[in-house]
């Protein structure tokens, strides 16, 4: 019988669904476990468990919450074998990326165990003569998070550890097509001592995701995902007054200048493209070349890396790629494949037809490059998702600069060369979140925030880190004198401010 994915909620496991839904292993094709997708009742169950949760929790010492936060460090480092199992069997990536992954993840909960340093406040003494102000911050209350296929236990751990540790009850929903790591670091967080309710899963997909964003209890939305759903999940939430970070798509260039090293870059762009298949948020997918000769010698270094990339399932460690996510994404990108070519991109290495032995009904892909594409092609506009790197060939800085800023979305971008003004002119210039200088895929460290600008973000802070600790708190700011017994002021009628006179 095929395995059954259910929720987690108020502490305890609960297969109930409204419907299932098949999830695949993307190596081989074949479905290996049915989602219980909730109910509405499954999910009122969820959000009356983590309001129930929510006072005590709101009360509880954060220096004792910060406790089971290190319990939980510890055992998602005993059970990582497991944890990269079940992402590599939904997802299809290499173990080794699968590792890469949850190291990232267990950063943001280090980070989290900070919290009593993290929530101390800001304290000004004698503001005004004898009168002190501090701000304190306090939690939410219920919040949410609704999460992406692409990092099903990273994405989940740049929100949820952050939000409890601030005192929040959390309801997590994740991708339904990979939601068994998620799940089950949730559990993991109740063998190191959570209270039931504190942080509750349910799995579902759209009207779920409604059901959490509309109910009154819930207080905030934490969105990472595609840009059209980002941009409706933060246009419901701001519309009913809740608090929303939206984290969208992306479409990240890479610029090489003239006196960059080709063999460096060659290396950090094979890594950057075509690790995960292409599908991380902040993958380069294009490649902006200064200069006809910089194109040339890099198309030639890069063409037979890509030819050579070895292919296969996540479970053998020496495969570079793994599969794409699903049947229909794997169509949709040969979609735009062919598409590049009738608007007349010149193709320079084709994946669409790789078949890896034993596993042909398993959703893979080659590696494709692209040569002379151009802003006005969709392959350059849209955010594919896979394997394909695109090479847009420029004659000037400034014109990769303009090229990038012209685009629709700012996640993240870098640039690869030895002249420290130039980096400099690029990192002051270009309108993107993330930038890395000679660095390819500039993910943040879990204490610097994460985020894109223009349509990659829709919100006003970024993820994890510092700005998660703002988001996931409201401000209190307390103004304090204790007069003398017996002196009276007398009554003052205009506005207090302070005066050297005072
Ligand atoms: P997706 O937008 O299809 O799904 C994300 C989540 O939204 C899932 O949990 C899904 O169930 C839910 N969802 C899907 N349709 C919905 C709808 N109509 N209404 C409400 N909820 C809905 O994204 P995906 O395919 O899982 O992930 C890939 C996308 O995520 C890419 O665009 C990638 O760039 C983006 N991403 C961005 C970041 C970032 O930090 N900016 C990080 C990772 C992934």
């Amino acid at each position: 019988m095929t395995q059954q994915i259910g929720h987690l909620i108020d502490g305890e496991r609960l297969n109930d669904g409204a419907s299932t839904q098949p999830v695949y292993n993307p190596a081989t094709g074949e479905v290996c476990a049915e989602l219980a997708m909730a109910s509405p009742q499954v999910v009122e169950q969820a959000i009356s468990s983590a309001k129930q949760a929510f006072p005590a929790w709101a009360a509880t010492p954060p220096a004792a919450r910060a406790q089971i936060m290190y319990r939980f460090k510890q055992l998602l480092e005993q059970n990582q074998d497991k944890i990269c199992e079940l992402i590599t069997l939904e997802h299809g990536k290499v173990l080794s990326d699968a590792k890469g992954e949850l190291a990232r993840g267990i950063e943001n909960v280090e980070y989290a165990c900070g919290i009593p340093e993290l929530l101390k406040g800001e304290h000004s003494r004698n503001v005004g003569t004898k009168i002190d102000a501090w701000s304190e911050f306090y939690a939410l209350g219920v919040v949410v998070g609704i999460t992406p296929f692409n990092f099903p236990a990273m994405v989940p751990l740049w929100m949820w550890p952050s939000a409890i540790m601030c005192g929040n009850c959390f309801i997590l929903k994740p991708s339904e097509r990979d939601p068994s790591s998620a799940l089950y670091i949730a559990e993991l967080a109740q063998q190191a001592g959570l209270p039931k309710g504190v942080l509750n899963v349910v799995n579902g997909g759209v009207d779920v995701v409604n059901q959490l964003i509309d109910a009154p209890e819930v207080q905030a939305v934490s969105f990472v995902g595609s840009t059209p759903i980002a941009e409706a999940i933060y246009e419901r939430s701001a519309s009913q007054g809740k608090r929303c970070q939206a984290l969208g798509g992306a479409k990240n260039h890479a610029v090489i200048l003239p006196d960059a090293d080709l063999d460096v870059v060659t290396n950090s762009l094979m890594g950057a493209a075509f690790g995960s298949c292409g599908q991380r948020c902040m993958a380069i997918s294009v490649a902006v070349t200064v200069g006809d000769k910089v194109a040339d010698a890099l198309v030639a270094k890069l063409a037979p890396k890509v030819e050579a990339l070895k292919v296969g399932p996540g479970t053998d460690n020496s495969n570079e790629m793994g599969p794409i996510i699903t049947g229909a994404q794997k169509q949709k990108v040969i979609g735009y494949i062919d598409q590049a070519i009738e608007q007349g991109a010149s193709l320079v290495v084709d994946g669409r037809t790789k078949s890896v032995p034993q596993y042909e009904a398993g959703f893979f892909l080659g590696g494709t490059l692209f040569d002379n594409v151009t802003p006005e092609m969709t392959i350059y506009q849209q955010e594919v998702f896979g394997p394909v790197l695109v090479v847009v060939r420029v004659e000037t800085l400034e014109q990769a600069v303009r090229l990038i800023n012209e685009h629709e979305y700012g996640n993240g971008t870098c640039i690869f060369t030895r002249d420290g003004e130039a980096g400099r002119y690029f990192s002051d210039h270009v309108m993107v979140g993330m930038v890395g200088i000679n660095v390819p895929l500039p993910v943040p460290v879990s204490y610097h925030s994460f985020g894109g600008w223009k349509r990659s973000l829709f919100g006003d802070l970024h993820a994890y880190g510092p700005d998660s600790v703002r988001f996931y708190t409201r401000r209190k700011a307390i103004t304090q004198r204790w007069p003398s017994r017996g002196v009276q002021d007398g009554t003052q009628f205009s506005f207090p401010s302070y005066s050297e006179d005072d």
